[in-house]
């Protein structure tokens, strides 16, 4: 599943290549990925300048028309298994539902089981449909996300997959923290001093940049916008190293299960 990294990734690559241009084309092959309707995401953006590409946790928001007397914002999430395409594809491919035309330059949005979406939303930076979501963890400052923890009673893990106190951390980076951190996944956040909270603070934001730098971490869907896997995987400490040896420590590298997902930690580094 992409994270905050893969989809800062597709954030920039948009930008760099799109913005500034007209959507001058628009073929809809799935329907289902375009909400409220086709019809509706077509009068909205349609033969509109898309001048802004503004990133909140794993959502990406698209601005076209921002200086217009009522600009559209198209919301991109890409869920599971979405990918966007700069490159064309050699063969037709099934996957492909939505071809974007920015005056000659081409998108294509690939989804294998088509969770993806595209929304018309109301806002960029605040948007209804993102209420329940938080802010995003690159943007945060510690104070606020700390105030947010202090009464968590939940373990430390399940509190960072939280999108609601901050957005943007899956489970990949929450367990990589951690082990950063030298905090066990279990830990209470409100059983945590200020100065442990600081240490994933400081955690979180520093994996979330490496592999913002890196572009991402290879696995199974995720392909970057040139179709090439990001290469963070290589830096990871723990995530998936359940049974190998720990890079600090040399002990033994576990899995337990937390709130429903899998989670890695070195039991000697982490207390
Ligand atoms: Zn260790």
């Amino acid at each position: 599943m992409p994270e905050l990294p893969e989809v800062e990734s597709v954030a920039r690559a948009l930008r760099a290549a799109l913005t500034g241009r007209r959507l001058t084309g628009m073929r809809v092959r799935h329907a289902v990925c375009l909400e409220p309707s086709a019809g509706a995401v077509r009068r909205a953006v349609l033969g509109r300048r898309l001048d802004r590409v503004h990133r909140r946790g794993k959502y990406l928001i698209l601005t076209f028309g921002q200086d217009d007397p009522a600009p559209a914002h198209l919301m991109l999430h890409l869920r599971m298994t979405g990918q966007v395409l700069f490159e064309p594809v050699d063969r037709p491919d099934r996957h492909v539902h939505l071809v974007l035309d920015f005056d000659g330059r081409e998108v294509r949005y690939r989804d294998v089981r088509k969770f993806g979406r595209w929304t018309l939303v109301d806002d960029a930076e605040n948007p209804s449909a993102l209420d329940h979501v938080g802010p995003d963890m690159l943007e945060i400052r510690f104070a606020a996300w700390a105030d947010r923890l202090r009464r968590r009673r939940a373990p430390f893990k399940s509190v960072l997959l939280d999108q609601g106190v901050a957005a943007g951390v899956g489970n990949i980076y929450a367990d990589e923290a951690l082990f950063r951190a030298r905090v066990h996944p279990l830990r209470r956040p409100a059983d945590c001093d200020e100065a442990e909270l600081r240490r994933v603070y400081d955690a979180v934001r520093g994996v979330l940049r490496l592999a913002v730098e890196h572009g991402g971490t290879t696995f199974l869907d995720f392909r970057d916008f040139h179709g090439q896997p990001g290469n963070f995987r290589r830096k990871l400490r723990v995530f998936q190293r359940d049974g190998e040896p720990c890079r600090d420590c040399g002990g033994e590298l576990e899995r337990i299960v937390v709130g429903g997902r899998g989670t890695h930690f070195c039991p000697v580094c982490q207390r």
